[in-house]
């Protein structure tokens, strides 16, 4: 029933044109990703060849499948316990299968648990979410994630890549930093210990000791990288603004400045100091002011956009700048 409820959601509600303009975005920013580990410095030359493949192949499913998976047929009737067990037989006989098939890169059924209801990634597309996929090297943005307010599609573009496109470029880092999974999926180191050893120093801290405030702070904000790539696939020649990035609008605030805004507003929350401490210690993401204070703060592309004095709390002196992608 999830497949089908998701299919309706999705054809329904979100529809052709979101999932266009999402996956215009999605594939300029990969390629921005993609252009700066041909051009990373500190990255083995295998390492480096091998990780650029990864992310150049890296399955990129964005709202909802063209071809949806199988619905078990199963007669449904009046008696709800009826159709649970039936349900179940279907699902149980459907799983025995899968796993004597061939994975298939361009499935959409790897299991995901959204708010603790574990199934099929296509039976969840209502829930609004992105999952990378080691196994697969592919990533899902699910249906749900392309509906307003985390996107529409109307906005202009400076909106939807400071949310949309940051959140997706944090998924595909997410895929090039598994270097224990080669570009279809299987077991195979693409880095040396000398790279991993590297990345270590880079980020300064261990991840095995999780420090509450500056140390966590900078470690969490190693993901810079998605924000201005996320930035460049608006500026610069024949892409989407050009110069007209800093231009201001009839609002007085620049396309740059709106795409900052945007980024933030997608973090826009509260949690009490009990809360951030569960965040760091278990979670693996930063908090959400780290999220956009520690990036932004690293981000000479911010600093730039709201000409920052050199002495602003919101400006990391350069020699204490972390970035890594
Ligand atoms: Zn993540």
């Amino acid at each position: 029933m999830g497949i089908e409820f998701s299919r309706q959601f999705a054809l329904r509600y979100v529809g052709a044109g979101a999932r266009a303009s999402a996956t215009v975005a999605a594939h300029g920013i990969r390629a921005t990703i993609a252009d700066r580990l041909r051009k990373n410095r500190w990255l083995s030359p295998q390492a480096r060849r091998a990780t650029t493949e990864k992310i150049d192949q890296t399955d990129l499913k964005i709202g909802y499948p063209d071809e949806w998976p199988d619905v078990a047929t199963f007669t449904l009737t009046e008696s709800f316990l009826a159709n649970v067990v039936a349900a179940r037989g279907a699902q149980r006989k459907k799983s025995g299968e899968q796993m004597r098939a061939p994975r298939r890169r361009s499935s959409w059924e790897m299991v995901v648990s959204p708010n603790g209801a574990a199934g099929p990634a296509a039976a969840r597309l209502m829930i609004p979410g992105g999952y990378p996929d080691a196994f697969s090297n592919s990533i899902i943005i699910t249906a749900a994630y392309l509906f307003p307010p985390l996107f529409d599609a109307s906005a202009p573009p400076e909106v939807h890549y400071g949310a949309f496109g940051s959140v997706f470029g944090h998924e595909l880092v997410h895929v090039l930093e598994q270097h224990e999974f080669d570009r279809t999926g299987q077991p195979g180191e693409l880095w040396t210990a000398a790279d991993i050893t590297k990345r270590d120093e880079l980020v300064g801290v261990s991840w095995a000791k999780p420090m509450l405030r500056a140390s966590t702070a900078r470690r969490r904000s190693t993901r810079t990288l998605l924000i201005s790539a996320a930035l460049n696939c608006l500026r610069g020649d024949g892409r989407q603004l050009g110069s007209r990035v800093d231009e201001r609008g009839s609002d007085g605030i620049t396309a740059a400045q709106r795409f900052f805004y945007s980024y933030a507003h997608g973090w826009c929350g509260k949690q009490l100091p009990d809360a951030e401490r569960d965040t760091i210690e278990h979670d693996g993401h930063a908090p959400r002011r780290f999220r956009v204070n520690g990036p932004l703060a690293n981000s000479p592309e911010f600093a730039a956009a709201f000409r920052c004095a050199p002495t602003a709390k919101m400006v990391r002196p350069a020699a204490e700048r972390c970035s890594l992608w």
